[in-house]
């Protein structure tokens, strides 16, 4: 037993779910569907189905559940790699210390504004900025390139930073206070695998990130710390699927028990080739497309108000499918090599050299948005929760009073809004007009004729107009 990890608990419990009979499986759906979540052993039946039928069942589920909770809205935003000195030996990362290959670079505040203004100018509103771990890259350089994030704005075409979220390694209770201050929203820590004993195998004891526990922990001490918005994850491909969507659901749950509250997103990257990184080749825990779109309709059932996070490490047409399954944000016009969206449009050749991992979906915002529109979904880059100090547990509550439908899709809408009129098209210009005209007819009058003000207010060159 390893902090709130009981291995051998969850071993037996997956092997009592393999044996559950389709009657149970059927319980389960069933219950899932009261959109309270599942219990650890209701998990595990679902994680042990091999019947194709069921799957089915639970994949419309799921689908069902996402138009529910979440309605016909997708959250976008952009990854921002600041820096690729690493201290640490992780075998699948091509930051990894002893990767020779790995052209090494830490953003200044001059260059994190330079990205940041190409990312204003197609769009963006929402950044992940991301971090190795280094000790002469720690907090004060985090606070430092988070403010040069939020100072850059790009006036005239109304560019502007509104949230950062962080993907860093796991920091001290003072160094997060200090990200507070500095307004970070989310924090992200993904464990990678939940399995101790895999855990060492893959992470070098003798290095920072070889502390299993001091990462399980991460986020606990964030959330001391006062940040009420923590992320965790797990990367798909170190060990078995299964096992690690139970050991995410243990996370969950002893968060809940400690502070009221689990995570305001679940991430689950799939373990991609990256530069004279052998390892991500032969891993023999690589997960499957098959598996893959398991293990999203089982994360949908399993916490239904927890965002889900899904990134251009996968390819367009599955993103596609698991949109539809329960994902709830992605990231659009995707660069991941340092330094690389100030280079200009994503068709310049990448530098691989300067990346962590090969990504799958290169489409530019503007595609990803049009085809967004085209399939009915609404591209949101809202904020508003955030600076409506909705966050933590004030969020939970307000998402299962149905309320993330309620006032995140007019929020969705009046961002789309400014979407169209700043950055799109002409052809996702049309679309979307279209597609608001749409919506804006299929909701009752008192709320259209409040949120036709809002978007007659956009029209006219306001910005940041929200519910
Ligand atoms: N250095 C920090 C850490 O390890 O926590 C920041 C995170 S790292 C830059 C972001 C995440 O990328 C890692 O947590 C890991 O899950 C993921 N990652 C690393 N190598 C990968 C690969 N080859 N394919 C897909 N994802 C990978
Ligand atoms: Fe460093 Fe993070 Fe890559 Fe590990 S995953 S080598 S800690 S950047």
């Amino acid at each position: 037993m390893t902090g709130f990890i009981d291995v051998e608990r969850i071993e037996s419990l997956l092997a009592e779910g393999r044996r559950a009979d389709r009657q149970t499986v059927e319980d389960v759906i069933e219950r899932a569907a009261e959109k309270e979540g599942l219990t650890p052993t209701e998990t595990a039946v679902l994680l042990g189905c091999e019947d194709t039928e069921l799957w089915e069942e639970i994949y419309a589920l799921a689908r069902k559940i996402k138009e529910d909770i979440y309605g016909r809205r997708i959250v976008l935003f952009a990854p921002l790699y600041v820096s690729n000195l690493c201290q640490n030996d992780c075998l699948y990362c091509a930051f990894r210390r002893s990767n020779e290959e790995c052209a090494r670079i830490a953003l200044g505040p001059e260059e994190v504004a330079r990205e940041v203004r190409a990312l204003e100018s197609v769009g963006h509103k929402r950044l992940l900025m991301v971090y190795g771990e280094h000790p002469a890259y720690g907090v004060d350089y985090m606070v430092q390139t988070i403010r040069a994030a939020y100072e850059t704005r790009t006036p005239d075409r109304h560019g502007e930073i509104r949230r950062i979220n962080v993907n860093a390694a796991p920091l001290s209770v003072e160094d997060y206070r200090r990200l507070k201050e500095a307004e970070i929203g989310t924090f992200q820590v993904f464990q990678e695998t939940y399995h101790p004993g895999r855990y060492r195998e893959v992470h070098p004891p003798n290095t920072r990130k070889g502390d299993f526990e001091w990462r399980l922990y991460a986020l606990h001490r964030a959330q001391e710390a006062g940040l009420d918005d923590v992320a965790v994850g797990a990367l798909f491909g170190l060990y078995d699927w299964r096992f690690e969507v139970m050991g995410l659901l243990m996370h969950a749950l002893d968060m809940e028990r400690v502070f009221g509250v689990g995570p305001h997103t679940i991430s689950f990257p799939r373990l991609e080739p990256a530069i004279n990184t052998p390892f991500t080749g032969y891993s023999r825990w690589k997960t499957s497309d098959e598996e893959f779109k398991r293990l999203v309709a089982v994360l949908r059932l399993m916490v239904p108000y927890t965002g889900l996070i899904l990134t251009a490490r996968e390819r367009p047409e599955l993103r596609r499918e698991y949109i539809r399954l329960g994902v709830s944000q992605i990231d659009g016009g995707t660069r991941i090599d340092i330094g690389g969206y100030g280079k200009g449009p994503a068709t310049v050749e990448t530098e691989k050299e300067k990346q962590q991992f090969e990504i799958f979906d290169n489409r530019s915002l503007d595609e990803v948005v049009l085809e967004l529109a085209k399939t009915g979904y609404v591209p949101s880059f809202c904020t508003a929760c955030y600076r409506s100090a909705r966050t933590g547990e004030t969020f939970m509550e307000f998402a299962k009073h149905g309320d993330i439908k309620n006032m995140c899709l007019p929020n969705a809408i009046l961002t789309f809004k400014e979407y169209l009129e700043d950055f799109a098209s002409p052809a996702t210009r049309l679309v979307g007009t279209k597609l608001i005209e749409e919506l804006l007819r299929g909701t009752e009058n008192g709320p259209r004729s409040a949120l036709e003000k809002k978007i007659g207010r956009i029209e006219r060159g306001e910005r940041d107009v929200y519910c």
